[in-house]
């Protein structure tokens, strides 16, 4: 074996990200101490496609940011899918705002649009899909709901930063979209996020309630509401524009461990391999598949068995609303992969002789 393990993820680094750092960390004061920041929200504009954008400590924080600036609290219900990192509903919820849980799509792991409109009441104000594990959620579908409705769409692409919707970045079809750079994402800061919207005043609502609510213009320091302080150091911006600029060999990579995971385990009676629909190019931030069948059984089981024999992996996250805070909803096609997916490692290094280390293992611990 190579290496020590094989990692669960992680991030490809080189000269450039530690050169960039170096840099910001050597000259990025006094007078610059914001150069970073600004140039790398600009440049996340002109990847996306979004006007504005705000970059943040993390993408929960910009989550919540955009909750607040979007004025969603106390008494409203915003629809979000039953499967997805805790962030979302958290995020909510710091606001007062109660979710409300929809099943998901068994190929895309995204809300399913057809269950949405079962889901809304006179008080649901906001639907948040979630790209997951970087697939686009069906945009024109969740669009047309919310025109009917009357419904802001308030876009959780955390992990979908290179993934595409027909052609566009997710952002280019919700009223405002957060993506995360956390590193087990697609492009990583160690921490971060950011908040984009096409939206000018929603822009400039976000945008004084980041730096804690502050009205300069009325004086030094004068705080003038309540805000938060969720911008994100400009040491760690200038790693996100690193990143960044290698954004597209970055998909590639990821995009490319996906195909050698489909090679060796696509064609398994028993094991589904997570897909890309039609019309979406998926980021394939985490390649992953679900037991089927006679599978089905010992998901929990492979994974500790891999450990031992130094393969990491993640299991899907559980159902959101089967945590003891909510009450439960039969979920059923969340529950079945919440049960029996695995993200498959997705350490950025992961080669050829990798995969078939990995892929032999998984293949003789479940006996095909
Ligand atoms: C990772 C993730 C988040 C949170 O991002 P952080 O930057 O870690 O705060 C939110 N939602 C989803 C779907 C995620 O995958």
């Amino acid at each position: 074996m190579k290496r020590e393990r094989i990692h669960s993820a992680g991030p490809s680094i080189t000269e450039a990200e530690v050169a960039a750092v170096t840099d910001a960390a050597r000259n990025g004061w006094y007078s610059n101490f914001r150069d970073c920041l600004t140039a790398f929200e600009k440049e996340f504009c002109e990847y996306t496609g979004a006007k504005y954008a705000i970059a943040t400590s993390s993408c929960t924080t910009a989550l919540h940011l955009g909750a607040a600036a979007l004025g969603l609290g106390e008494g409203d219900e915003v629809i979000v899918p039953d499967m997805t990192w805790i962030a979302t509903v958290s995020a909510l919820m710091y606001e007062g705002v109660k979710p409300v849980f929809v099943d998901i799509d068994p190929d895309s792991w995204t809300i399913d649009p057809d269950k949405i409109r079962a889901a809304i009441t006179p008080r649901t104000k906001a639907i948040v899909p979630v790209d997951m594990y970087g697939h686009p959620s069906d945009y024109d579908a969740i669009r047309k709901i919310c025109d009917e409705f009357g419904l802001i769409l308030y876009a959780d692409s955390a992990p979908a930063v290179g993934s595409l919707y027909k052609g566009k970045s997710t952002a280019m079809y919700a009223d405002a979209a957060c993506y995360s750079f956390q590193g087990a994402k697609m492009m990583a800061t160690g921490e971060g996020g950011i908040f984009v919207t096409n939206n000018e005043e929603l822009f400039k609502r976000a945008e004084f309630l980041v730096d804690d609510g502050r009205d300069e213009s009325e004086r030094t320091f004068w705080i003038k509401e309540i805000g938060f302080h969720y911008r994100m150091a400009n040491l760690l911006a200038a790693l996100g524009r690193a990143q960044l600029a290698r954004i597209e060999e970055l998909v590639e990579i990821k995009r490319n461990q996906y195909r050698m995971y489909h090679e060796r385990l696509g064609s398994i009676p028993g094991i589904k391999m997570f897909l890309e629909k039609d019309g979406c190019r998926v980021n394939s931030a985490y390649p992953s598949m679900v037991l089927e069948g006679e599978f089905a059984t010992d998901r929990d089981g492979l994974r500790k068995e891999l450990r031992a024999r130094k393969i990491d992996t993640r299991p899907t996250f559980p159902h959101v609303s089967a945590y003891p805070m909510f009450e439960t909803v039969d979920s059923k096609v969340a529950k079945h992969i919440a049960t029996n997916g695995i993200n498959l490692p997705t350490p950025a290094y992961i080669d050829e002789e990798d995969a078939d280390l990995i892929c032999d293992n998984i293949k003789d611990i479940l006996g095909v």
